[in-house]
């Protein structure tokens, strides 16, 4: 009997809508289609990549799940994602993509579900062309996709040399590094899919630091050390993530070195990232570093204002959402800690504008921060400090942002940039946006202003700290 495909979705969709939630389902869940079902092989199409990842990375058990009561254990799901809606002209473009084998750390990570891979462990891999489909390297990482800036133009221009040349430029091996979702693995996949698209039969090979101490562990244990490092012999370019990884770990970090002469005197590109700077690994043996610094050691740095808002708009376009310039220059203003927590917030934005089925404008961007930042409970925020500051004053909030020289006005507006330096993370710049877009050496005139008059005035300095005792108990 044919089983029929809207069938079995519309079982599945029943069991998703129980463990998910209505908000998350009508925002996720409802865009699906289902294509068709062979073989216990289940197609949806989702409407962007963008979908794709956010099911994959927070909604692949429930889906697991639901699709496990109504095919079995052995179904399998693939996605078609529309890369481009088409037009009149042109047909809809979209790409296959598998379930949980490309996330952005690589592997595929604790699914529990091995047996739908034979390549659970690369060692294990009968053929290196089997591998070389395989280079664990998320499509979405892409030279294109990733947003030049002062902050990081020196790492991505070698890259760049890396990815024409693999091997033979005097970038070898490429160290990148720098802090916490700044774009280390994003660029150092980009060169690897520069490689793998090209004319080539190179064997790229993405792996995460900890997945390779991981399988090393595992050879050790089954005695196939030699099958390990065989594996990783024949690899052309091996992208090595969060070499920092490796600190104390002295067995993994030998066999790395074993590994790393071998491919470097054979010309093979390596590459590899690390949250800091090769002098600053301090767990690592010294040959292994001085070898990382044989090549070019380029860091990446947080981005600043303007690489931000170019960020913004790409991701946006990306999703085929235009969204206003003055939304773009709020969140980037708001948001400047690292692009990771940026695209956090462009997430929740773009779900809350599809939840409630409204444009993207200043007042939902600003709720939707406002939420984010509630729900993780950090620091008071600049909107808060303003309120409890005129409050406090008894000057209204657009007072501490227009131009008034009227003094109790200043003195206030003072106050509130003081506590804003003082609580939120905002570099000066930011802080200055949100005080009716003034300059930065404003702000530090104002924090400097209320120090000088806690210095001299007893009875401003009680008040002072009486209002930092409030804002630190959040009293509103
Ligand atoms: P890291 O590995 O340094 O922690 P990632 O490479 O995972 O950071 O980057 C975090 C997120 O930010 C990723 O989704 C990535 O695509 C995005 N990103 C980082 N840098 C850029 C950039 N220059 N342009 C566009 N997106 C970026
Ligand atoms: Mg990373």
């Amino acid at each position: 009997m044919q089983t029929n495909v809207q069938t079995v979705w519309n079982n599945c969709l029943k069991t998703i809508r129980e463990s998910v939630g209505e908000q998350g389902f009508s925002t996720w869940f409802t865009p699906i289609k289902p294509l068709r079902l062979e073989n216990k092989v289940l197609t949806i199409q989702v409407p962007s990549q963008f979908f794709y990842e956010y099911l994959e990375e927070h909604y692949v058990r429930v889906l697991r799940y639901a699709l496990d009561k109504e095919l079995g254990s052995d179904h399998r799901l693939e996605y078609s994602v529309v890369i481009d809606k088409g037009n009149a002209q042109h047909k809809p473009y979209t790409i296959n993509l598998p379930n949980k084998v490309l996330t952005a750390n690589g592997l595929n990570q604790g699914n529990g579900r091995a047996r739908n891979y034979s390549l659970n462990s690369p060692f294990d891999l009968p053929e290196i062309e089997l591998a070389n489909q395989r280079s664990y390297l998320n499509p979405a990482y892409t030279f294109d996709s990733f947003i030049e800036g002062d902050c990081n133009r020196l790492a991505r221009s070698a890259g760049l040399a890396v990815a024409q040349k693999p091997g033979v430029t005097v970038f070898n091996p490429l160290m990148l590094y720098g802090g916490v979702g700044l774009g280390k693995t994003h660029l150092a996949q980009a060169i690897g899919n520069e490689i793998k698209s090209g004319i080539n039969d190179k064997f790229i090979l993405y792996i995460s630091s900890e997945k390779f101490a991981n399988q090393f562990y595992e050879a050790i244990k089954s005695h196939k050390i030699q099958d390990f490092s065989n594996f990783f012999l024949q690899v052309d370019v091996l992208i090595l993530d969060d070499v920092q990884f490796f600190e104390g770990k002295e067995k993994t970090q030998e066999i790395f070195f074993h590994i790393f002469n071998h491919l470097h005197q054979s010309g093979k590109q390596i590459i590899m990232t690390s949250d800091r700077s090769p002098r600053d690994l301090t767990g690592l043996m010294d040959r292994l570093v001085s070898r990382f610094k044989w090549g070019l050691t380029a860091d990446l740095q947080q981005p600043d204002l303007e690489t931000r808002m170019a960020i913004i708009e790409r991701k946006m376009q990306a999703e085929g959402i235009t969204i206003p310039s003055n939304v773009i220059e709020y969140l980037a203003y708001s948001v400047d800690t690292n692009i990771r927590e940026l695209e956090g917030v462009l997430i929740s934005m773009i779900a809350n504008a599809s939840l409630i089925k409204r444009d993207i404008d200043l007042e939902l961007a600003k709720q939707t921060l406002k939420n984010i930042v509630h729900d993780i409970d950090t620091e008071v925020g600049v909107d808060f400090i303003q309120k409890k500051i005129s409050d406090h004053f008894n000057v209204t909030i657009d007072e501490l942002k227009d131009k008034t020289r009227k003094k109790d006005i200043v003195i206030a507006r003072q106050v509130a940039m003081y506590f804003s330096k003082e609580y939120t993370n905002l570099s000066l710049k930011s802080i200055g946006y949100h005080f009716g877009g003034r300059d930065h050496s404003t702000v530090i005139h104002a924090v400097q202003a209320i120090e000088d008059m806690c210095d001299t005035d007893s009875v401003f300095k009680r008040k002072i700290e009486e209002l930092r005792k409030q804002l630190k108990m959040k009293v509103a």
